[in-house]
């Protein structure tokens, strides 16, 4: 029998970013045993990294702002691939979230007349996006945290123990999901320092583990990004969705060498930015796509106007969302007109005073400073894109959050359908507070359901859980694991990165059936006490599974659309969108992906559009009559 220690909760949320938390708070609100594990510090999330603002459709700055024109905005982003039902309720419940945030001690920029103050972001028709400075995901962890000692103040007056509702295990990766016949009946993992194992009962599990950044070389992501959620799901028997769409983000830091990938917020550029090539020219104004042409400026004159007067003028074509901003920069620089360290110019210093800069872009202004001894208020940035958010992910219930395993929930960035094929900047933060409340309520209705009947824990499970982790030590002469990851992030970054042909999806599937191979004999050296190589290992089998699902489902989708560019198949095709591509775990651990048909859209959802709008996106038997 395996030797570890042992709890017993309602609710266990995996990840504590600004999904988990929201889960963790509503699961115990609901009156739930609720257990928050990370594998980072408690507070080091992607959440906290965020810089933009969490998009809502609260009027502050706009009153002509409403859920409906965030719902319009948030399925063109997606290019009418999302899941509509999540697309709605994320529109209409994002501002309850984000006043909520409020009452739980958020401190928001305010708008002159002491509202919270809304800006400009990509793919958005008014400004949207509620912010602190370029720090805004900082405030939310900060204010999620605050929420959760408080419950436990509450749960100390009334048991005398801080930890009898609601507990965080901090720097503990959960390796695997245990079931009894079909339904979840707890996790299974370790503690980062000791080496040692730790097993949680729990009829009830959210996945909030965020994304999958690095299986890619070039990347905002940092390393817990290694799709641990989407192949703990996969391995439970969960589906995933989506996954051939990733959003590379078309501003990341190119220079020096070592900062590579680091995101340049987007506020940049909804704050007055502009994108520049090397003979000084913005081009954004050459790729704007017919599909948007009707809402952007096709002068520099119109696009200035619109900072001051957004009601009668178009916005600028640097605001498109950010699948059409990557493909562009990718497209000048490969026509010869990047800068010389292979990107392009972002400049503010000719757009805002130096004050100005320093007060809305602080982050932005230190980071530049600091990492590339560049001055931002006097001369422009060079970005480039980098991977930085996966649309895809574990296929859930709209409303409840729950996947097709009973008991396995997922919100945030693990959970796929509510971005479709491209994410609008701000929406990520806002969907994690919309479907992280909802996975917790789902949870625990859930858990109600089950009354007394509550699945078992098998010890045989656990043995082989125990077993599995501990395998890459069982081996010697095996390669070790760092290169085989480099090696992966560079056929990600290479042959499924931004823009796609099926001969090079096919080298990558070559590739990864390779490393299957290797990482089946590779070889941790040391012990079991903090051990970064065998954290690696284990991270290493998810980031394999992962990768297979983008490169398998990016290989069958014969078309171009959001976070899926192919060079083999240029244009988007209304046959495709109705189609989701399913991805599945077969027996000996590869990838299945089969096609399943989208629910069309509700009537009264297809009503906000404008007839000649759909038929840009629908084939012509979707089209309402
Ligand atoms: P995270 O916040 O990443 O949390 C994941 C959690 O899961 C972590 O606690 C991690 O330790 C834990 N975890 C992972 N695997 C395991 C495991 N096996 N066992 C235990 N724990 C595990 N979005 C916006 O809307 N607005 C913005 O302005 C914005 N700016 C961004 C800036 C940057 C630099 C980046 C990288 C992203 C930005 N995004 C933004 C995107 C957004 O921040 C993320 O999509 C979002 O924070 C994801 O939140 P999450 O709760 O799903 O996951």
């Amino acid at each position: 029998m395996t030797e570890l220690e042992r709890h017993s909760y309602d609710v266990v949320v995996i990840g504590a970013g600004g999904a988990g938390l929201r889960a963790a708070i509503e699961a115990r609100e609901q009156g739930k045993r609720t257990a928050i594990v990370c594998k980072s510090l408690f507070g080091k999330a992607h959440t906290v990294m965020a810089e933009g603002g969490c998009a809502a459709a609260m009027g502050n700055a706009n009153s002509n702002d409403n859920w409906q024109v965030h719902y319009r905005d948030t399925m063109r982003g997606g290019k009418f691939l999302n899941n509509w039902r999540m697309a709605e309720l994320h529109a209409q419940e994002a501002p309850d979230r984000v006043w909520e945030l409020e009452t739980y001690g958020a401190l928001f920029d305010r708008t002159e007349d002491g509202r919270i103050s809304q800006r400009n972001f990509g793919g958005h028709t008014y400004p949207r996006l509620a912010h602190v400075g370029d720090r805004t995901g900082l405030e939310l962890i900060r204010t999620l945290q605050q929420k959760i000692v408080s419950l436990q103040q509450e749960d100390f007056q009334a048991t005398g123990d801080y930890e009898a509702n609601l507990k965080v295990y901090a720097e503990c990766t959960v390796t695997e999901l245990l079931k009894d016949g079909d339904a979840i009946s707890g996790a299974f993992g370790y503690w980062r320092e000791s080496g040692r194992f730790i097993l949680f009962d729990a009829p009830a599990v959210v996945l909030a583990t965020g994304g999958v950044g690095k299986s890619f070389k070039v990347t905002s992501n940092s390393w817990e990004y290694t799709g641990d959620g989407h192949a703990l799901a996969m391995r439970a028997g969960a589906t995933l969705i989506n996954m051939e769409f990733i959003q590379f983000h078309p501003t990341g830091m190119v220079w020096p060498p070592s900062v590579k990938g680091i995101l340049v917020t987007e506020s940049v550029r909804g704050d007055g930015g502009v994108l520049k090539n090397s003979e000084g020219k913005r081009f954004m104004f050459d790729y704007v796509p017919d599909v948007f042409r009707a809402q952007y400026a096709d002068t520099e004159e119109e696009a200035d106007r619109w900072y001051k007067d957004a009601d009668n003028n178009r916005r600028p074509p640097e605001l498109l969302p950010r699948d059409e901003v990557a493909r562009a920069i990718n497209s000048e620089v490969k026509a010869g007109r990047g800068t010389p360290h292979g990107g392009v110019f972002l400049d503010v210093s000719s757009r805002l005073p130096a004050e100005e800069i320093q007060r809305r872009l602080p982050s932005m202004y230190h980071q530049f400073k600091e990492l590339a001894d560049v001055d931002i208020t006097a001369e422009p940035m060079e970005v480039g894109p980098t991977c930085h958010y996966v649309m895809g992910g574990v296929e859930v219930d709209p409303d409840t959050a729950s996947s097709i395993v009973p008991g396995l929930f997922a919100a945030g960035e693990v959970a796929g359908g509510m971005h479709g094929s491209n994410r609008l900047g701000g929406n990520s933060l806002s969907d994690l507070l919309v479907f992280g409340r909802r996975a917790g309520m789902g949870a625990a209705l859930y858990v109600d359901s089950l009354g007394a009947n509550r699945p078992k824990v098998a010890e045989t499970d656990v043995d082989a859980a125990a077993a599995e982790a501990l395998a890459p030590f069982e081996l010697e002469g095996g390669e070790n694991p760092y290169t085989i990851h480099t090696e992966l992030q560079q056929a990600m970054n290479d042959l499924v990165g931004i823009i796609r042909k099926a001969d090079e999806i096919e080298q990558a599937l070559a590739r990864l059936a390779d490393f299957r191979g290797r990482i089946a004999k590779m070889t941790v050296e040391g012990h079991r006490q903090f051990n970064p190589g065998w954290h690696l290992a284990l991270d290493l089998r998810n980031m394999l599974t992962v990768s297979e699902c983008v490169a398998k489902a990016a290989l069958q989708r014969e078309e171009s659309r959001g976070g899926h560019t192919r060079d083999d198949f240029p244009g988007m095709n209304a046959d495709w969108r109705k189609v989701l591509l399913v991805c599945a775990l077969n027996a000996d651990g590869s990838v299945d992906v089969s096609r399943k048909d989208q629910v069309p859209m509700r009537e009264d959802l297809l009503e906000l559009f404008e007839l000649d709008e759909l038929k840009k996106y629908l084939t012509e038997e979707e089209l309402p009559a």
